[in-house]
């Protein structure tokens, strides 16, 4: 690890002083690789610059917002334009329609949408809305699936059918997720059973429509369509959350690949263009139980704020078929070159697709949930990061997750990713326990 970046370490060093292990989201202070995080101070393309002055091919593209690569000159205009007439209003706007129409012209089920400001409101705001409509109070979720930092939703510890969630956090109270049922990823005997048992309880089923926070984990065949059933079933909601996938791996997102009719989804990241701004939405009969309309209090005070609506409505209109197109081969050329790389070094590993999300298992075999993913050789990934980081590519900083192309890579910054490649493989080759 040559970890040669001495204005990111005093930056680091000043951070700590001021904010919470010098970070404001824990992945960011690369404590499952070690070393320095990197201070970036601007990002162009495929590329992000740090404050040494070190240009990395960003494999990480802001956990997935930035489809359309670093400083979208559209997108920068458009978002100059609208923050030169107001930041903020705290009233309706004409750009929030038009996201709202945009979102919902892609996604067939989602008939209206609420916008918020974090994938974690998204999410929590529609498991109240699922508890409001139906009068339950049990949620069931995936372990290993993240859905943002929702206290009920942090419970992911847990084996076995209907293992009732414990706090996985201390501040998490066991009252605050005494009602979350944690199942394992691709499980349908499991949702089976648990829905026999408890299925009058249940207000909502909430997955990733193709889990990305373990690493890119598709559901099996029929998986999502069996959820659908089940929770239908029993009169409970199916809360498929993309905001991972949404408008990333197609026009429509994770639904345009694998059309399950879930009755509320999730949306953040893409549509946000990479300002805080995220959205739910679904079926009418149920959205329109939200307040105003309806009793269910939600609320927000820069929600649908307008400068991050055009950094949206610009993103997803410029993320057409070609765009689409690019972002696939993109991720299937990354993915060759890890293949290419590690089996040339002789390491045992599965690269692992959702759609065009990509991520690499150091495992024999396909990883299908949570469990499969934490037994993989996960030792190897730190010196593979670090190689690659000193060659000039920004992998995630963690094994467990997705890693994100976008259309801007070209020859030159896949060449890059090539080149660093096969040294990182031999890396996570010698790497030992
Ligand atoms: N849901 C999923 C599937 C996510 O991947 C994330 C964040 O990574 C969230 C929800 C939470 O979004 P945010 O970080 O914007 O709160």
């Amino acid at each position: 690890m040559v970890d040669d970046a001495p204005i990111s370490a005093e930056l680091f060093e000043r951070a700590q002083r001021v904010i919470p292990g010098g970070v404001n989201s824990p992945v960011r202070a690369f404590r499952a690789v070690g070393g320095t995080p990197r201070f970036m101070v601007s990002g162009s393309g495929p590329y992000l610059t740090d404050a040494d002055g070190r240009r990395y091919v960003d494999l990480v593209s802001s956990w997935g917002p930035m489809i359309l690569g670093h400083a979208h000159p559209d997108v920068v205009a458009a978002v100059q334009r609208a923050a030169a007439e107001g930041l903020s209003f705290g009233t309706p706007t004409i750009g929030e329609v038009e996201l709202a129409e945009e979102i919902v012209g892609r996604v067939p089920p989602v008939q209206e949408v609420r916008l918020v400001n974090s994938g974690t409101e998204a999410t929590m705001s529609a498991v109240r809305l699922a508890r409001g409509f139906t009068g339950r109070h049990r949620v069931v979720k995936f372990a290993g699936c993240y859905h943002g930092h929702v206290d009920a939703l942090l419970a992911s510890a847990g084996s076995g059918v209907a293992t009732h969630g414990l706090p996985d956090t201390p501040g998490v109270t066991g009252a605050q997720t005494a009602e979350t049922i944690v199942l394992p990823y691709n499980d349908v005997a499991a949702v089976e059973e648990c829905f026999a048992e408890f299925g009058d309880d249940i207000a909502c089923l909430i997955t990733e429509a193709a889990a990305g926070n373990m690493g890119a984990i598709a559901p099996l065949p029929g998986f999502n369509a069996a959820l659908r059933s089940i929770t239908e079933r029993h009169g409970a909601l199916l809360i498929m959350d993309e905001v991972m996938t949404g408008f990333r791996v197609s026009a429509a997102g994770w639904y345009g690949l694998d059309p399950v009719d879930a009755d509320l989804f999730t949306f953040g990241k893409v549509m946000s263009g990479g300002l805080p701004a995220a959205a739910f939405g679904g079926r009418a009969d149920v959205m329109t139980r939200l307040a105003p309309a309806g009793p269910v209090y939600q609320a927000g005070t820069l929600s649908g704020n307008p400068v991050a609506v055009a950094a949206g409505l610009t993103t997803l209109r410029h993320a057409d078929a070609a765009a689409y197109a690019t972002l696939d081969a993109n991720s299937r050329t990354v993915g060759g070159l890890l293949t290419d790389a590690l089996s040339a070094a002789g390491v045992a590993h599965r690269v692992q697709y959702a759609g065009n999300m990509v991520s690499v298992f150091f495992a024999e075999d396909e990883v299908l949930d949570f469990a499969g993913a934490t037994a993989a050789e996960t030792f190897r990934y730190k010196p593979f990061f670090h190689a690659l980081l000193d060659a000039g590519v920004y992998p995630p900083p963690s094994a467990f997750e997705s890693w994100f192309v976008n259309t801007a890579m070209d020859d030159d910054a896949l060449g890059v990713l090539s080149d660093a490649l096969p040294a990182a493989a031999r890396a996570a080759a010698a790497a030992t326990r």
